[in-house]
């Protein structure tokens, strides 16, 4: 058996693989385990409402939101059992059930054999966990078509090597191909570990303009998870946007900081004079921020079922074959949930049936 990708996902299922007795072959691209969770927050959560998921990933499959919806909580257990260190027991967010874990330890308690810099997804029955196309600029321009590159924010190895590989072998593609969960960050040089200090996640309190001066997005549209303004900047010009905020919008809060603080951490090279905005500064104006829309992960993928085997367009399971994690598509389609969860539970999942 073979794992593909040492992320979440693949880590997940080669440890229940080993669990439910067999040996299987984990297979790393990269230079270490991990994948983009080891970059992450380490939020693992679900909706706290069946209809709330439903309600903020409409698109989405009902069959597969629901495995992850219903087995998340046995699912976090069963990481907690295995050693996995948890930082918060709960998400800080009253929309959402869950655990805040420590990712460094994460990779720690699930770790076993590794075989770190080999790529190629071609075992006799292999789970493909190679965390989506992200990282590959031309898959991202022929699916996602943004109106410039997006910069990545996430791991650098997942170019989609589990989607070329399985569509080799007639799979068929989910819903969503076209959608993408990230951050607008600021449009100046950071590193990975910037990546969830500088994102600027406070378009709900700004008003959003594209680089021709429209004002294209009102934040009373903007999602909880501001994926969806993220995704609207990707289409303007040279996929970015200015964040124009008054007095008052730098008093706001996003969880325990305050925008003027998001601002401030924000690079230098983003932070625009007024006078320096390509178009003329809205009235009651003070500051603003040139963001770049960043791309995470994908949301569109391969089509699973339930037991996370790859599907061809007639509905029927290619043998030998499952995906889990970022690799398996239509989830989140139409809106944001956790990314880990579901590598979690599909990793969990895919590997129980391909044990059987
Ligand atoms: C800054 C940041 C913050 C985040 N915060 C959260 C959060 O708080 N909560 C949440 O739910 N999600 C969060 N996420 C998203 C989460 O990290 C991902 O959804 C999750 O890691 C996906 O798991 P995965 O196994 O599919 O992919 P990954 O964890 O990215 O793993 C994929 C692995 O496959 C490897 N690989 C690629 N190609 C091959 C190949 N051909 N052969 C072998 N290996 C290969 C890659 O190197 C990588 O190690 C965050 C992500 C980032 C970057």
């Amino acid at each position: 058996m073979l794992v593909a990708g040492a992320g979440m996902a693949g880590l997940v299922a080669a440890a229940r693989l080993r669990e439910l007795g067999h040996e299987p072959t984990l297979r790393e691209k990269g230079s270490r385990a991990g994948g983009s969770m080891l970059l992450s927050s380490g939020v693992i959560w679900r909706h706290r409402e069946w209809e709330e998921f439903r309600r903020e990933c409409p698109a989405g499959d009902e069959r597969l939101q629901r495995v992850v919806w219903e087995r998340l909580d046995e699912a976090i257990e069963w990481l907690v059992a295995k050693g996995a260190p948890v930082v918060w027991e709960e998400t800080g967010n009253p929309r959402t059930i869950g655990k805040r874990f420590e990712p460094r330890g994460v990779v720690e308690a699930l770790a076993g054999e590794l075989e770190l810099g080999a790529d190629g997804c071609d075992g006799e029955a292999t789970i493909l966990c190679t965390g989506g196309f992200a990282a590959s600029p031309q898959l991202v321009t022929e699916y996602i078509a943004p109106a410039a590159g997006l910069r990545l924010r996430a791991n650098e190895w997942s170019t989609g090597d589990g989607l070329r590989f399985a569509l080799a072998r007639e799979a068929h593609l989910s819903g969503g191909m076209e959608e993408f969960y990230g951050r607008n960050m600021p449009d100046a040089p950071w590193d990975e570990t910037q990546l969830v200090s500088l994102s600027q996640l406070f378009a709900r309190y700004a008003r959003i303009f594209d680089e021709d001066g429209a004002e294209f997005f009102s934040r009373d549209d903007v999602s909880w998870s501001e994926t969806n303004v993220v995704q609207a900047t990707a289409h303007r010009r040279g996929a970015k946007a200015y964040y124009v905020l008054d007095a008052e919008a730098l008093q706001g809060h996003v969880r325990d900081r305050t925008v003027a603080e998001m601002v401030e951490a924000a690079p230098a090279e983003a932070r625009v004079g007024l006078g320096d905005l390509p178009f003329d500064a809205p009235d009651g104006a003070v500051a603003a921020v040139r963001v770049i829309a960043s791309i995470t992960h994908t949301i569109g993928g391969l089509r699973v079922d339930e037991h996370a085997r790859v599907l061809r367009a007639d509905g029927s399971a290619i043998d030998g074959l499952w995906a889990a994690g970022v690799d398996a598509g239509g989830i989140a389609t139409g809106g944001y949930a956790s990314g880990l969860a579901q590598a979690l539970v599909q990793g969990l999942v895919a590997a129980e049936d391909a044990a059987t």
